[in-house]
């Protein structure tokens, strides 16, 4: 009997037992668990809060006596992996309630023991009772019993990552004023800025107090204190800066870590250390777009690592192929996902690319339900290949990001996308999906056909007293426009000739950019050289004002 021995029982822990007894019948099974819960769904944990998840109970999804009755896995809770012996094969474990100290020895060991969220010594009482970081259920439970008994009414929620918007959200669902404070210029790094505003605008539509370019200095029972000095109403505060993988059992056991300070593995998930395996949010791992070393502390890839690491170990070779990050996150009533690289990461890898914005619907306009997809697309210049991707949406978010995720995946081109044969019914999306239409547009900036800007570069455009044109009917601009635009509808413009300048650089915006593309085409076809379309919505504009 194999004696496959199991450190951490969650996201790749539980999974990992899950695939070794499926392909073994009569394989020794153990996983030790240093919290009193197996298997739970760390991803559930935000929605305790605002009661989407009525019971703390339900999201642990399978318990140590199920473990043992439909898989005859041992799965001990309580019971912290202190120290590994990799000569001699053997952990010592450590009942966290009793203080009892076993010896256990093993074939294969795996490690899944995750990340722990990051708790700066330097903050002033960071240590406070009010002080929560959120990983298991343990935490959302004392989190929600604190908020309760002391009648809170304010939280800072530290870091606008994914883990810190999702408290965010649950937080201001169940009636809390919720402050996010965020060291960097926006939220959520997995997308460019200009895509951020949008979700900027989300957070403070919602009541959210959104303070960026600020970090946490000092806690106080009743507000925080911030590095510039500003004072935040906040009873209770929750810290989401950012997770740092758990090595220290790893790094007993003699296994080296990668340049990003997880734990190194090789193209089977094995450790540098023979028969120590390591998965999830603990290992290093490569970005297969830029082939750099990253981390990457999601489900999906714990999951996968955990059933190639056992398949591997058995003797059925799959490989470490590594990561492309995609995610998605619901915010109130939008959607944000995204896939691949950001514009910033292509610049901070020497990445030649281009990127487009469009903002197609995500079903026909008269269809009820049908609400804009704000799609970025991100490729290689000149090759066409394609890079990233974000969306953000009230539907169909996920979906478009799933299909560039595939793409890039399968080493896609922009050439691929714009063939890509989608199912369509006026019910699920337009005939050309936003990808196709994404796809399109890119096309036409690898022939050169097309030039745009950024709307995020309006402001210096407007700085610089360039010639804008607003392309939106007259109503609409009345009710608000970029101070130096001119309106000429794109209803109009063919009547309107003489007022387009030929001899200085011309920018046309409008509401979703598809105006403005088609009478960027048009001027095109008519002879203007001089012609430049403002990629991205007068909505996301109104964000950088
Ligand atoms: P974990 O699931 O954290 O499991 C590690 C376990 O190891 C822990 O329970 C720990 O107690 C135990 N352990 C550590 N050291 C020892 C030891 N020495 N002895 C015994 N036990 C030990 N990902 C997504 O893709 N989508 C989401 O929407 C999403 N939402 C999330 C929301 C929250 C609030 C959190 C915290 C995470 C979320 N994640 C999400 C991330 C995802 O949960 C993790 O990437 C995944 O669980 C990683 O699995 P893991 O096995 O590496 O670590």
């Amino acid at each position: 009997r194999t004696k496959i021995v199991i450190v951490g029982g969650v996201g790749g822990g539980a999974s990992a037992a899950a695939r070794a007894r499926r392909l073994d019948e009569s394989a020794d099974i153990r996983i030790f668990e240093k919290g009193p819960d197996v298997a739970f769904s760390n991803c559930s944990l935000p929605y305790y809060l605002s009661g989407v998840v009525p019971e703390a109970h339900s999201i642990v999804m399978r318990t140590p006596k199920q473990f043992k009755d439909q898989y005859n896995i041992d799965a001990e809770v309580n019971s912290e992996v202190t120290d590994i012996n990799a000569p001699e094969k053997t952990i010592q474990v450590r009942n966290t309630q009793t203080a009892e100290i076993k010896n256990v020895s093993y074939d294969k060991l795996i490690l899944s023991p995750g990340a722990k969220p990051i708790l700066p010594k330097s903050i002033g009482g960071i240590t406070n009772k009010n002080v929560f970081t959120i990983r298991n259920v343990v935490d959302i439970k004392k989190l929600q019993t604190y908020l309760t008994e002391n009648k809170v009414k304010n939280v800072a929620v530290i870091g606008g990552g994914f883990i810190g918007l999702e408290v965010c959200e649950n937080l201001v669902q169940a009636g809390k004023k919720v402050a996010v404070i965020e060291a960097a210029d926006h939220v959520l790094g997995t997308i460019d800025d200009d895509f951020a505003q949008l979700v900027h605008k989300n957070l403070y539509d919602h009541g959210v107090q959104v303070i960026l370019n600020d970090g946490l200095s000092e806690i106080n029972d009743d507000r925080v204190i911030l590095n510039s000095g500003k004072e935040i109403l906040a009873q209770a505060v929750v810290m989401a800066i950012g997770v740092t993988p758990d090595v220290s059992l790893a790094q007993k056991a003699g296994c080296k870590l990668g340049e990003t300070g997880a734990i190194a593995v090789d193209q089977h998930y094995e450790t540098t250390v023979s028969d120590i395996y390591a998965i999830g949010d603990a290992i290093e791992l490569t970005n297969r777009i830029t082939r750099q070393k990253t981390r990457l502390a999601l489900a999906f890839p714990a999951q996968m690592q955990a059933r190639d690491a056992v398949d591997n170990m058995s003797g059925r070779p799959i490989q470490n192929k590594g990561v492309i990050g995609s995610q998605v996150i619901h915010l109130f009533d939008n959607n944000v996902a995204s896939t691949g690289l950001t514009v910033a990461a292509s610049q901070k890898n020497h990445i030649a690319y281009r990127f487009v914005t469009v903002i197609p619907q995500s079903k026909v306009g008269i269809m009820p339900g049908a609400t804009p997809i704000f799609l970025k697309l991100i490729f290689g210049y000149p090759s066409g290949e394609i890079l990233g991707a974000q969306a953000i949406g009230q539907s169909g978010v996920d979906k478009q990001i799933d299909i560039i995720a595939t793409m890039i995946t399968m080493h896609g081109n922009i050439s691929d996308l714009t063939h890509l044969e989608l199912c369509y019914s006026p019910w699920f999306s337009t005939a050309k999906n936003a990808v196709n239409i994404a796809g399109l547009v890119a096309e036409n900036i690898l022939n050169d056909e097309y030039r745009q800007v950024p709307i995020s570069q309006v402001r210096e455009l407007v700085e610089t007293g360039a010639f804008i044109i607003d392309a939106r009917e007259p109503d609409e601009y009345k009710a608000g426009h970029i101070k130096t635009s001119v309106n000429i509808p794109l209803s109009q413009f063919r009547q309107r000739l003489k007022e387009i300048p030929t001899d200085r650089s011309v920018y046309i915006h409008c509401q979703s950019s598809q105006r403005s593309y088609n009478m960027v085409r048009a001027l095109n076809n008519l002879g203007y050289k001089n012609i430049t379309n403002i990629s991205g919505s007068y909505g996301e504009l109104i964000q950088y004002e």
